[in-house]
């Protein structure tokens, strides 16, 4: 359970007091907004403010003095203008807040992306939880044996139940000793900064965390992406129906041009062109790499 009694209530109250405003609203965005939607055992993600909404991207690319609105259908269609020749900086408009559980090796790769504002629980200043990310046995896979940087099946049996065992026993006992370092009881008690070193990076971790909605579907496109890491792209996979909801025009346009679509070079083109006038192209007339041949087939289906 992510989040306590207490927290739950706090969103509540939050969610029961709503005011009146004169700024842009996106209705979609307005009902998931404070509500915490869990990921993996103990982690969540959830919107703490945001700004702007599909118009607001219309009224900056046409720097209009209102809403900028013409019509729905010229708006859904300059959005796809926008998102189709990578004209980005009118998405920059739109901000979104969020707050995020998250285990710290995940953590550690989503604060790659640097074009956000974080701020992260201080686990100087506060104790951590006793909360570890243990996978679901589906997820305990095998190292791939195709793909260094990925995984294969599900790990079975003994074998299975040993690692599971090592990660929850493993974790308890950091957690023990975190504990009893910084225990006051009847001794001077290691400072807090210094006695996290020995947790896993499984431990959960939370942060606030904000960015434009360039960067965010930036971010959406890596970590969405079936090459990232499963427990990066369950946040990400949650990130995407709020969007979707947030800014439904721009999020069709990034779904098919960035998520669906993809960029072909030159070469790649001229092989296109070549079998559109009933060529036979190979790999080796191709004049790609096996690498590049291989993709470019994955591509074409
Ligand atoms: C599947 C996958 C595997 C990965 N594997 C590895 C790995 O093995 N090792 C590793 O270290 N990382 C790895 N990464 C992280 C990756 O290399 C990027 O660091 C991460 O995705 C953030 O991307 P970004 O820099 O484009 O994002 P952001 O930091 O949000 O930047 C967005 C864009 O802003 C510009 N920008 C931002 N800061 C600068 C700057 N200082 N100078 C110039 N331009 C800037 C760039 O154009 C950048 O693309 C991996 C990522 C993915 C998705």
């Amino acid at each position: 359970m992510p989040l306590s009694p207490e927290q739950e209530a706090e969103i509540t109250e939050q969610r029961s007091a709503p005011q009146q405003t004169l700024r842009a609203v996106s209705e979609g965005m307005e009902s998931h907004l404070y509500t915490a939607y869990p990921v993996l055992d103990h982690g969540f993600i959830r919107v703490v403010d945001y700004m702007g909404d599909d118009a607001a991207i219309c009224q900056a690319a046409r720097v209009s003095y209102g809403k900028g609105t013409k019509s729905v259908q010229n708006d859904e269609g300059l959005i796809r203008y926008l998102m189709r020749h990578w004209h980005s900086t009118p998405f920059e408009m739109c901000e979104i807040k969020l707050h995020v559980k998250l285990p710290v090796f995940v953590a550690r790769q989503w604060i790659r992306h640097r074009t956000a504002n974080v701020n992260e629980y201080s686990a100087r200043y506060s104790i951590l939880d006793r909360e570890f990310y243990i996978p679901a046995p589906e997820h305990l896979a095998a190292q791939s044996v195709v793909n260094n940087q990925g995984r294969g099946e599900a790990l079975e049996g003994e074998e299975a139940d040993r690692v599971l065992r090592y990660l929850r026993d493993d974790a308890m006992r950091c957690y023990d000793h975190y504990e009893e370092m910084i225990s006051q009881e009847g001794q001077q008690g290691l400072a807090r900064e210094l006695a996290r070193m020995n947790l896993p990076a499984n431990i959960y971790t939370q942060w606030y965390w904000k960015v434009d909605l360039h960067n965010l579907l930036h971010f959406l496109r890596l970590r969405a992406d079936s090459h990232a890491q499963y427990e990066i792209r369950v946040y990400a996979e949650e990130i995407c129906k709020v969007v979707a909801d947030w800014v439904p025009f721009a999020y069709r346009a990034f779904e098919d041009y960035r998520m669906g679509g993809a960029t072909l070079s030159s070469t790649a083109l001229d092989c296109v062109r070549r079998m559109l006038k009933g060529e036979t192209v190979t790999q080796e007339n191709s004049g790609m790499s096996k690498g590049e041949w291989r993709e470019f087939e994955g591509l074409l289906g």
